[in-house]
């Protein structure tokens, strides 16, 4: 795969206790930095701005308020951003932070937009898109016509978009399961799925962490987008991000969605 679309879910960067996992985010921007430095095309989806943001101010119950998530994830997304900034500067690239919505596909002037920045920082030899929703802008949570819902779906939109030849879900579990292995502890794990099918989707059960959003009903519908476009996807754990390396050099890796 030469151009790539990782996506990191909220249960990946954030511990339980509020505090960010900055060993995650140090190790991914190792490996994405490498990856670009060997000639590959690299952009990264990432969660988590409500749960930092929930973390820099102190609150430690997901806001019902939509108003009040907005602006908890306002916060977020700045410290999320300095933080990946910083990490990436290690390895002498720069983030370029590209926050967007469902706009670029209604509108064909803002779909036009995003793929000429897409390009033009693709082209680029050390700056890594990190992607995320505008959260100040779209409406709620329930509003589809100005929320793509979550980032696992704007996950799959972006490798639509950029046509990439790999989505990389990190999560915190090690793939799909035959049933939510919080609940069914002998539940085992799914290596192969070409068609999201109703044993499939009845699968999918609730989500475990308190931070983590969609569970494994988001990350289906992603899939879903990913096979009718014949592309393909791989859901993994993200605690050691290192991972993707085994990913690439074609090793059997959590759920490989194909
Ligand atoms: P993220 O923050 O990475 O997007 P989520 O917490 O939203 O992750 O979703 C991952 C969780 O989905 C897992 O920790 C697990 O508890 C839950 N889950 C539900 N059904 C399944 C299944 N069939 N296989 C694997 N995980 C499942």
């Amino acid at each position: 795969a030469d151009r790539i679309v990782v996506k990191i879910g909220t249960s990946t960067l954030i511990r339980q206790n509020s505090k960010i996992n900055l060993n995650v985010i140090k190790e991914l921007a190792k490996v994405l930095s490498t990856l670009k430095k060997d000639g590959k095309d690299v952009v990264l989806v990432s969660s988590g701005a409500i749960g930092v943001g929930m973390g820099v101010l102190g609150i430690d119950k997901r806001p019902i308020k939509i108003s009040k998530q907005q602006a908890v994830a306002a916060v977020g997304q700045a410290e999320l951003m300095q933080i990946y900034n910083e990490a990436f500067h290690e390895y002498g690239m720069s983030v370029a932070q590209m926050l967007i919505t469902r706009d670029i596909i209604d509108y064909p002037e803002s779909h036009t937009n995003v793929m000429n920045s897409f390009q033009e920082l693709l082209s680029m030899d050390n700056a890594i898109p990190i992607v995320n929703e505008n959260d100040t802008v779209t409406v709620s949570e329930l509003d589809h016509h100005t929320k793509f819902g979550d980032n696992d779906q704007l996950s799959a939109i972006v490798t639509n978009l950029v046509d990439a030849d790999l989505l990389i879900m990190l999560s915190d579990i090690d793939g799909f399961y035959s049933a939510n292995p919080l609940k069914v502890p002998d539940a085992h794990l799914v290596s192969q799925i070409d068609t999201i099918g109703p044993t499939i989707i009845a699968a999918a059960g609730g989500h475990g962490t308190k931070y983590g959003t969609g569970g494994m009903t988001t990350k289906l519908k992603a899939a879903e987008r990913i096979l009718k476009h014949n592309q393909q996807m791989v859901l993994t754990n993200g605690k050691n991000p290192d991972i993707i390396f085994n990913i690439l050099s074609g090793d059997p890796v959590g759920t490989l969605f194909a």
